[in-house]
């Protein structure tokens, strides 16, 4: 496995790749990697001749009061769990490199970066689509790899590909969990041992929630429950949302129909977790 910092010679080992008629393909990451993302890697080496992960914790998705500084780092870690991988290259930018002196160029995703998470962090999924545009055009994959953990994220940058005519495709990959249901994440590695365990209801919260939509609740009942789920755990210090979409607006729907998000964001103290569950209820 090559690492590689220089996104111009990325560029150029890459171009050489698609030249020479090789698919590739890319995995975006912010490092501390754990099985969610290793899903991902696997996958990618599947269905492509090339694998090319990234790792970067770019500073332009977090708000001012957010955890930029303390995002968990562990290269050495990461680096071998990619050489155990065997994938082909690593590119492991830093923040001048990516963003040097003068940067101002920026996307802005439209009105799904509003919803959910958006109306939480502000000028977050701009500061993704931006840096997953520079990164796109850094390694041009044949196709990119993202988790539905993420799934809002997952959207925009499905549309901002296609918006923005992109010729990659781009595959949602499902969420990877721990024993106990909790959607591994890095963030995981803030929780004390009891917020641990407490976070755990989150997962149990969205089955909950499928049964009940199985079963013929209402949407506001289903919602009733999430919630009441959710806050029956002293540890979960705060819900930003919990409740019912459409997948592909992300709209909150209003009656039960087909195709249904269910989608949390809550808080363990310093700790913000996100999960979703996709229903089909046909
Ligand atoms: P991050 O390093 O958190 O930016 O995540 C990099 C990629 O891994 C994103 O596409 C995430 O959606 C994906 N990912 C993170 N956690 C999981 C998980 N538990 N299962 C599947 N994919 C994940």
């Amino acid at each position: 496995m090559e690492i590689i910092r220089i996104p111009r010679i990325v560029q150029d080992t890459c171009n050489k790749h698609r030249m020479k008629g090789r698919s590739v393909g890319f995995v975006p990451t912010m490092g501390a990697l754990h099985g969610g993302h290793l899903s991902l890697i696997k996958r990618s080496r599947m269905e492509n001749d090339i694998t090319i992960a990234s790792i970067f914790v770019n500073p332009i998705q977090f708000g001012p009061a957010e955890d930029l500084a303390k995002y968990p780092r562990d290269i050495e870690d990461d680096v071998r769990k990619l050489r155990e991988h065997d994938i082909d290259m690593l590119f492991l930018p830093d923040d001048g490199l990516m963003y040097p002196k003068g940067f101002e160029t920026r996307v802005e995703a439209g009105h799904l970066a509003k919803k959910l998470c958006g109306r939480f962090r502000p000028g977050h999924f701009n500061g993704v689509a931006t840096v997953v545009a520079k990164l796109f055009n850094i390694t041009s994959p044949t196709r990119a790899y993202f988790g539905q953990k993420d799934f809002q994220q997952a959207l925009i940058i499905k549309r901002m590909a296609r918006d923005l005519n992109f010729n990659i495709e781009t595959v949602v990959c499902p969420i990877i969990r721990e024993h106990d249901g909790l959607a591994m994440s890095s963030r995981n590695r803030y929780l004390d041992e009891e917020q641990r365990t407490a976070a755990s209801k989150i997962f149990r919260g969205l089955n909950a929630a499928s049964a009940a939509i199985h079963s013929g609740g209402s949407v506001s009942e289903i919602r009733s429950l999430m919630v009441k789920m959710l806050s029956s755990e002293p540890l979960i210090t705060q819900i930003d949302y919990a409740s019912i979409y459409d997948p592909e607006t992300l709209d909150e729907v209003t009656e039960i129909k087909d195709e249904l998000l269910l989608a949390v964001a809550a808080r363990l103290g310093e700790t913000r977790l996100i999960d979703n569950m996709l229903v089909n209820v046909s």
